[in-house]
């Protein structure tokens, strides 16, 4: 067959795959036939980010509707687009991503081409000018999340189209989504929003209040309406706000369908949110969904380092791995050591020293917080070991193979950390007190029934110290 044969053969099974897709399959935007030989077919894509979703979500699914259609076993082999791999040298504030100089064909995307020879702009006056993605770094805990908020900043309104980034607190949401927000106005004219979920509820009830002529609402409606880029902080302040989620459902909907783009933060996976309308949420998870989980220890000093070396503060390296070792949380408590220690020295005129770290920061290494090993340790070594993720320990579901592992999970933090029920609680999707006590009560029973349960649960603590020292 000629090459041109595969190429209609190839559209012909992204057509036909795409109508079974719900969405309209958002990812074949990208996706360009470069050509054919008996074996395999060459298809190239933008960026590796790209590749890795697309070779998740699709590739057995070409290989078997080329079977299908042509008769023949062809491999469907996926490669980045030449000109994408290349770091692109006119480009600094990226330089050394496999993002792609890729443009697909709308008017949004096209707005947002990267041009340097603008001068440089007045900052944004909604976001904070260090937020940045040079600022940001990567670690594996949040590299998923990193490259989809690059792509989405150099390619938005098409395939990730709303990004939603979820994690806990200070991991970096705002500052990653935020970064997006300083690329784009930094690089595009399009108009970008940056507003918390928060601010957004109040604003919507202001513009309802004593407004009998509708202009107030009109001009909120207007104002997030015409966004070419809406990024909303928090969204999980608006569970049990039924107004604003109303709202927001049609905002989002104007948005989506002129290719505008919108990313989204929430503090957990939106399907555990509590009041949240179903349409709403499945709207927000239709593009892509990334989380952050906390930072390895690796991480943890990488980040003390390019802190300290912006505050232009000598941190010596014995320091920052103490100061690693000890701080697990997240990247804000990182922040908040890092800063008392320069404050000090800086107040002194004196070098930091190993001694004067462990005694400024005894009481923050001594919270229960730091000195315990952390929830997420222990749930994902418990999670590991019934072979579940960690989003299934803190799910609502309540079927059986979830609920004893995470009974049990929640047991195990209770016996050997000081978090509170209520705090455990809140590290399971936002449970109440009384079913941790609840829980705990569970496993007491068991053990007493069984005790093969009590071994399990040594052993399980053996783990969960031994990953806590390696991590
Ligand atoms: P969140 O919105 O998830 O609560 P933030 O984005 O406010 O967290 O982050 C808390 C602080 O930690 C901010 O000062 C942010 O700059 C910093 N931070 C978070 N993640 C990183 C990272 N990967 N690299 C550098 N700084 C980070
Ligand atoms: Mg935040």
């Amino acid at each position: 067959m000629e090459n041109n044969d595969y190429k209609l053969i190839w559209d012909e099974v992204l057509n036909q795959i795409k109508a079974g897709e719900q969405g309209g399959a958002v990812w074949f935007d990208g996706l360009k036939f470069r050509e054919a030989t008996e074996t395999t077919v060459i298809i190239e894509v933008p960026s590796g980010f790209y590749m890795d979703q697309v070779k998740k979500r699709y590739l057995a699914k070409f290989e078997s509707k080329i079977e299908e259609l042509t008769g023949k076993k062809l491999a469907v082999n996926l490669i980045v687009h030449e000109k994408a791999a290349e770091t692109d040298p006119k480009n600094p504030k990226i330089s050394g991503t496999d993002e792609p100089d890729f443009k697909p064909g709308t008017s949004t995307a096209e707005k947002a081409a990267v041009s340097d020879k603008k001068p440089k702009k007045n900052p944004h006056f909604q976001l904070k000018s260090n937020y940045l993605f040079e600022n940001y770094v990567v670690g594996e805990n949040n590299a998923f999340a990193h490259g989809a908020a690059q792509a989405v900043a150099r390619n938005p309104g098409t395939a990730y189209n709303p990004l939603l980034i979820y994690g806990g607190v200070g991991l970096g949401k705002t500052h990653l989504m935020q970064a997006i927000g300083n690329y784009v106005h930094e690089h595009s004219d399009n108009k970008v929003i940056y507003i918390s979920a928060e601010d957004f509820t109040n604003e919507f009830i202001a513009s309802l209040r004593e407004d009998k002529s509708r202009t107030k609402v009109a001009s909120f409606k207007n104002k997030y309406r015409h966004a070419d880029f809406l990024l909303i902080d928090d969204i999980h302040f608006l569970q049990k706000k039924d107004g604003t989620q109303e709202e927001l459902f049609y905002t989002f909907n104007a948005l989506f369908n002129s290719n505008k783009q919108m990313v989204f933060t929430c503090d957990r996976p939106i399907s555990e949110l509590k009041d949240f309308h179903e349409r709403l949420g499945s709207r927000m998870t239709h593009g892509l969904s990334a989380d952050l989980l906390p930072p390895k220890y690796e991480t943890r000093c990488a980040i003390l380092k390019k802190k300290s070396e912006t505050l232009n503060v000598s941190i010596p390296d014995d320091v920052i791995n103490l100061v690693s070792k000890n701080i697990s949380t997240n990247v804000r408590d990182l922040e908040g050591a890092l800063h008392t220690l320069s404050a000090y020295a800086e107040l002194l005129g004196k070098p930091i020293t190993l001694e004067i770290a462990r005694e400024r920061l005894k009481d923050v290494f001594a919270s229960p917080r730091q000195s315990n090993l952390s929830i997420e340790i222990i749930q994902r070594v418990v999670a590991e070991h019934h072979h579940l993720s960690i989003n299934d320990l803190k799910s609502i579901k309540k079927t059986k193979s979830l609920v004893y592992p995470r009974q049990l999970a929640m047991y195990i933090i209770r016996e050997i950390t000081e978090y509170t029920t209520t705090e455990i609680g809140q590290a399971f999707g936002g449970r109440d007190h009384t079913t941790v006590m609840y829980s705990c009560d569970k496993i007491g029973e068991r053990m007493k029934a069984d005790p093969g349960v009590d071994s399990t649960i040594q052993s399980l603590i053996r783990d969960i110290k031994e990953y806590n020292a390696k991590s």
